[in-house]
């Protein structure tokens, strides 16, 4: 019988995975030999049928943490395609009953591809190009969030100039001036950056004013996203208030009650120990009080709401493995343990100093545990994967390393720094692993070098 405990956001997780088993997917156990399996397959196995770096996600853990958000938020949840997005995840997230966030013309022929209903889709983006807004058009997207003066107009024209008498439904972005609190290249909701439309000096109610004044486009709400890894949930709560009071405005000042109010993103995920992972049955019910008690100070019906976790459905699915290619010790004794990968399938390090959990996995620890800087294979110093983690002492070439909760902004995020292949994604559900994107070859890097 498998022992089973209990993880921080409640759930079961089989034992023994120790304290790390928070960070592992849901259907993570380890079983005898040390192997680690997740969705019932042994990573090892996946190593060697794949080869290495392989990206692993777990299926069930994805749906999961889906049906966790359907659950607790009573209004539309929309996942953030920018953290992860194939066809197979696409239908996942449909069948689940979740909408889809895509900021890019590649994202939506993936969405596209996959049949993914267009009244179900919000594009996004701070600098849609004409590209983006025609494949929108052209594939009749549900809504689309405008960003600046500039893209009211273009919008406004493109879909005129389409002939079809379709009003496009839009949202407007709103910079509400809440900082969430994390990494500065992650914080969105302060003024002073590229995203919407600021609340305070006033630019979001005349973008407001503009969009009324526009036959072609039909104002539904406003959307704003403070931020991503926003550990506070009063940042939220402060966000949804402020969201609300200009919808207020909105209404007093053109008699219109806009029926949709998106909050975005940016939940909180625990990569490690000292992380603050945020669960939807603990979120829905303070930001939709929020914005409750904001609707009745303004005397107006609850807008529907919107929220657009990327992160949270789908960083711990996944687990990245390594094989281990050297290990070295420098002249101040510091270990260097390197892997066959790194940031060209993992920048987040390097872009804004994420820290990660990594587990020695394929074979039993042996060794007391050693303080270790695992490195990536690119010729920078700054190609390092996690600066502290805790290693069996005997670690060394050919062994397979985990570096858990990578999900989210790692296949979406990587490069062919280096001319490095990317690796593949395999799905792993119920003992059976499915390639769903095969890892890069030779051929793949000269079909664009026309020499
Ligand atoms: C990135 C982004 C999200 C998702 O952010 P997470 O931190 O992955 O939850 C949601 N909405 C918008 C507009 C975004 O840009």
């Amino acid at each position: 019988m498998v022992e089973k405990q209990k993880d921080m956001l409640g759930y079961e997780q089989p034992a023994p995975l120790g304290s790390a088993a928070r960070f592992w997917p849901l259907t993570a156990h380890r079983g005898p030999g040390g192997e680690v399996f997740v969705g019932g397959v042994g990573l090892g196995a996946i190593a060697e049928r794949y080869g290495t770096p392989v990206h692993v996600v777990d299926e069930a853990d994805v749906r999961r943490r889906c049906t966790d958000y359907r659950r607790a938020f009573g209004g539309e949840v929309a996942y953030a395609g920018k953290a992860f997005l194939c066809r197979a995840m696409a239908r996942w997230i449909l069948k689940e009953g979740l909408s889809l966030d895509v900021c890019s013309a590649g994202e939506l022929a993936v969405a596209r591809a996959a049949g993914f209903p267009a009244h179900r889709i919000l594009m996004h983006g701070n600098a849609k190009t004409p590209r983006d807004l025609t494949a929108a058009l052209d594939y009749q997207a549900g809504r689309i969030v405008l960003d600046s003066p500039t893209e009211v107009i273009r919008l406004a024209a493109l879909v005129g100039a389409a002939g079809t008498g379709r009003r496009q439904q839009v949202l407007v972005r709103v910079t509400p001036g809440v900082d969430g609190h994390s990494h500065p290249a992650i914080t969105t909701g302060t003024e002073d950056q590229q995203f919407g439309f600021s609340l305070h000096s006033g630019a979001a109610e005349d973008a407001v004013a503009r969009v009324l004044a526009r036959p072609e486009l039909d104002l539904v709400g406003l959307h704003c996203h403070i931020g991503s890894q926003v550990e506070r949930v009063d940042a939220f709560e402060r966000a949804a208030g402020l969201m609300v009071e200009l919808l207020a405005r909105i209404r007093d000042r053109h008699g219109r009650t806009l029926p949709q109010l998106d909050l975005g993103g940016g939940h909180a995920v625990a990569y490690r120990d000292y992380d603050i992972g945020s669960a939807p049955a603990e979120l829905a019910p303070r930001i939709e009080a929020a914005v409750a008690r904001a609707c009745t100070a303004h005397h107006r019906p609850v807008p529907r709401l919107t929220v657009e976790p990327g992160r949270a459905i789908s960083a711990r699915a996944g687990v990245t493995v390594y094989r281990v290619i050297s290990v070295k010790r420098s002249t101040s004794g510091r270990v260097f343990v390197a892997v066959d990968g790194g940031m060209s399938d993992n920048p987040r390090p390097a872009l804004y100093g994420a820290s990660y959990t990594v587990a020695l996995v394929g074979r039993p620890a042996t060794g007391a545990a050693r303080m270790s800087t695992v490195v990536g294979r690119h010729c920078e110093a700054g190609d390092v994967l996690a600066a502290d983690a805790y290693l069996p002492g005997d670690v060394h070439a050919g062994d397979l390393l985990a570096v858990l909760c990578t999900g989210a902004y790692h296949h979406s995020m990587a490069s062919n720094y280096n001319l490095v292949l990317r690796p593949p994604v395999v799905a792993v559900h119920r003992g059976t692993p499915r390639l769903l994107i095969r890892r890069e070859t030779d051929a793949d890097l000269l079909r664009r070098d026309l020499g």
